[in-house]
């Protein structure tokens, strides 16, 4: 049943639209990234978020992919950041220098340990969660306010928005159930987090009781919801063997019986329009998209739910660096 007083059927209701890059990991790769980047920020995304050190990525790439973004585009980039194997000091030096760049907003991050090292143990002066470098990144903001009054002015002007995640059917890399997660995410709202973005997920559901239990804890941030476009059998089964998350056999049955990549991508963006309408019909207050990298699928998903009537900016608005 439709409810008239939902955010959905009011007038100026518009839903969040952004997107997750991955830098280039290299540097023949940066062509390709930097024109998929150009036509996302085209469409004015709310926010384009980039990841850091996923996969062993190189983290100084991540860097000059957000100065780029901040200093080329009038797109907000959140740099992503994971702590987890780095000692306290070190992570306070990165968070200096993305303070410094001019970075103000941030998804924070465990980050998971090295696949390839059974018996790593974290380094006992680390930070060893999201909530600690939430709590962490507030601390370095506070003490570069109270070195000088500009800094200060600086941030009372643009105040630190602080992402994290969070995972609606458990995170299976770390072997947690949903209502693990709810405390998870409940800890790291009171350690200082301004919203949340989850992890991909294939049924409405998912995100519809993920949400209803974590408000019924007392969570209060918003929850974004994180979609990955689901138009690549290869994808979803690589998306797997990283998160633990796992794809529908209908789904995958259905795409690997299409004949082509061309009809592989029409049904799963239908599948995946799907899906951003029913949890945007639930409440999503938007739609966060894994790219990938590709800007394609992104956007064919937005357009399928009428996301992207905004004006296009001009395309020469990105003058990437030498990333
Ligand atoms: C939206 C989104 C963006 C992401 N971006 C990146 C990125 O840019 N770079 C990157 O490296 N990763 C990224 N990840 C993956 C993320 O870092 C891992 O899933 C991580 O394991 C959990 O992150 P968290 O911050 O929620 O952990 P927390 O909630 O802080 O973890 C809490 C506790 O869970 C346990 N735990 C968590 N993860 C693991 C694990 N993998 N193995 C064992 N125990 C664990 C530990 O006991 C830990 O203290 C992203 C995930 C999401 C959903």
């Amino acid at each position: 049943m439709v409810d008239p007083t939902h955010p959905r059927h009011t007038a100026n209701h518009r839903p969040t639209v952004s997107f997750e890059l991955m830098p280039p990991r290299r540097p023949d790769a940066a062509p390709n990234f930097w024109e998929t980047a150009r036509r996302l920020v085209a469409v004015q995304p709310d926010f384009v978020s980039v990841t850091y050190g996923a996969g062993g990525g190189d983290r100084a790439t991540a860097r000059q992919v957000v100065a780029t973004l901040l200093a080329g585009t009038p797109v907000l980039p959140i740099a992503h950041l994971t702590c987890v194997g780095a000692s306290r000091e070190d992570v306070s030096e990165v968070i200096d220098d993305f303070l410094e760049a001019g970075v103000r907003a941030f998804l924070a991050l465990r980050g998971d340990p090295p696949k390839d090292q059974p018996d790593w143990r974290p380094p006992v002066d680390g930070v060893h969660s999201a909530d600690e470098l939430v709590r962490l990144l507030r601390e370095v903001e506070s003490a570069r306010a109270a070195a000088d009054p500009s800094s200060a002015l600086r941030g009372a002007a643009h105040p630190l928005s602080i992402a994290v995640a969070t995972f609606p059917d458990g995170n299976p890399a770390a072997g947690t159930t949903r209502a693990q997660e709810v405390q998870r995410l409940l800890a790291k709202q009171s350690a200082g987090a301004s919203f949340a973005i989850t992890q991909l997920f294939y049924e409405a559901d998912s995100y519809i009781q993920f949400v209803a239990e974590a408000r019924a804890a007392g969570v209060t941030i918003p929850i974004l919801a994180g979609l990955l476009p689901t138009t690549e059998p290869r994808r979803l089964r690589r998306v797997e063997e990283l998160t633990g998350v796992v794809a529908p056999p209908d789904l995958l049955d259905a795409l690997d019986a299409l004949p082509d990549a061309e009809a592989q991508h029409e049904y799963g963006i239908a599948r995946s329009v799907e899906l951003a309408r029913a949890v945007l019909d639930a409440g999503a207050p938007g739609l966060h998209v894994y790219t990938f990298n590709k800007h394609r699928p992104a956007l064919d998903l937005l357009a399928g739910i009428g996301l992207l009537e905004r004006t296009e900016q001009p395309a020469s608005v990105l003058t990437p660096g030498a990333v």
